[in-house]
């Protein structure tokens, strides 16, 4: 059996090149969604239960980015959620592929909701198939329909093909996700995204899963993403669903889990299945606006040190070395603690 090398995060770095960029007000971050949505930020907000409802689509949009609601409630809820959110912003809410997915998709659409998102764990699937061909014949081809996640050229061609117009790349990867010890089944999110980034499909990439830092996106934008989807760096913070837990030792947090976790399947569908995801608590981070301002300011530094102005720049000038064990450490603070 012959296997493939498979790349994760810390295992390149991106050389640094010349650059004649004087300030990081030079650089934009703007990135096409398809050919009518272009945002001003590269990032969006994980459709979780922890992660994304109104306010967090609010911030989002103010940053210039993007929230997608997530489906695990009721139709009439996530309804709620979607006309409690500016009007002005552009608006995603997830759906299934089944039940009664085609008229969550309908009274999603009619509340305001400009993009629908078919967001299940295993998207290269007959039921990604069917329910895209019939949202497709609901909706006709104005609709942005988000599909995933795939990890795999083929996945992302054929979910293109199927109706796409923005896939989300990345199977196993993120950092509530039990999915490869369950199954053995996943692919580092970094080499998922290098793969389905050689598509000549004009879908839109976004990657997504197991993204820790702003160097972790500078990374996966210089391989090929349009855009990147963030669960934990979002959670814990005001913005995010949940309320603040005050902890015996004074200090805050939140939760943050799967929503294939026992705890999220107890709550929006009374019992379990496939248990693929873990609950987790986060130190409370306060308003989103601070980590926005430093995941702006981080990801333009990156782009300034490859000397590139634009992600398409970015994504044609950067170059990667492979780094060995002792130099993730290196990577990595590792000031010895006196
Ligand atoms: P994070 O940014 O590393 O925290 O990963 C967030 C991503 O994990 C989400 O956007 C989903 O694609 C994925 N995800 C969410 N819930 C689960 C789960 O329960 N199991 C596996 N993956 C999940």
């Amino acid at each position: 059996m012959r296997l493939k090398d498979c790349i994760s995060f810390d295992d390149v770095l991106l050389v640094p090149k010349y650059s004649e960029i004087m300030s990081r007000r030079e650089i934009s971050l703007n990135s096409k969604l398809d050919n009518k949505i272009e945002l001003n930020l590269p990032i969006i907000s994980s459709p979780m239960d922890t992660v994304t409802e109104d306010k967090m689509v609010n911030s989002m949009s103010n940053h210039g980015g993007l929230g997608i609601i997530h489906r695990y409630n009721s139709i009439e809820k996530q309804v709620d959620i979607v006309s409690s959110c500016n009007e002005s912003s552009n608006i995603g809410a997830a759906i299934g592929v089944t039940g009664d997915y085609l008229d969550r998709a309908i009274k999603l659409r009619n509340a305001g909701a400009n993009i629908i998102c078919v967001d299940i764990a295993h998207g290269h699937h007959a039921m990604m198939r069917h329910a895209l061909q019939v949202l497709r014949n609901t909706f006709g081809n104005d609709l942005h329909i988000m599909a995933g996640n795939v990890a795999t050229l083929e996945a992302f061609n054929d979910l293109a093909d199927w109706g796409a117009t923005s896939i989300r790349v990345g199977i196993g990867g993120g950092s509530i996700c039990s999915t490869r010890i369950q199954t053995g089944h996943g692919m580092p999110t970094l080499q998922s995204v290098i793969e389905c980034s050689m598509s000549d499909r004009s879908a839109a990439l976004i990657a997504d899963g197991g993204i820790k830092n702003s160097g972790d996106i500078v990374k996966c934008l210089a391989v090929g993403a349009d855009f990147v989807m963030l669960g934990s760096i979002l959670s814990g913070t005001s913005q995010s669903p949940g309320d603040v837990i005050f902890e015996s030792d004074g200090s805050k947090s939140k939760v943050y889990r799967g929503m294939a976790s026992k705890d999220a399947q107890m709550n929006w569908r009374g019992h379990t299945s496939s248990v693929e995801g873990v609950t987790s608590k986060v130190g409370f981070k306060g308003d989103i606006d601070n980590i926005m301002k430093d995941l702006k300011t981080n990801i333009r530094s990156g782009l300034s040190y490859t000397g590139a102005t634009t992600i398409t720049e970015l994504q044609s000038k950067s170059t990667f070395i492979r780094q060995t064990t002792a130099g993730a450490i290196e990577s990595s603070t590792h000031i010895f603690k006196v």
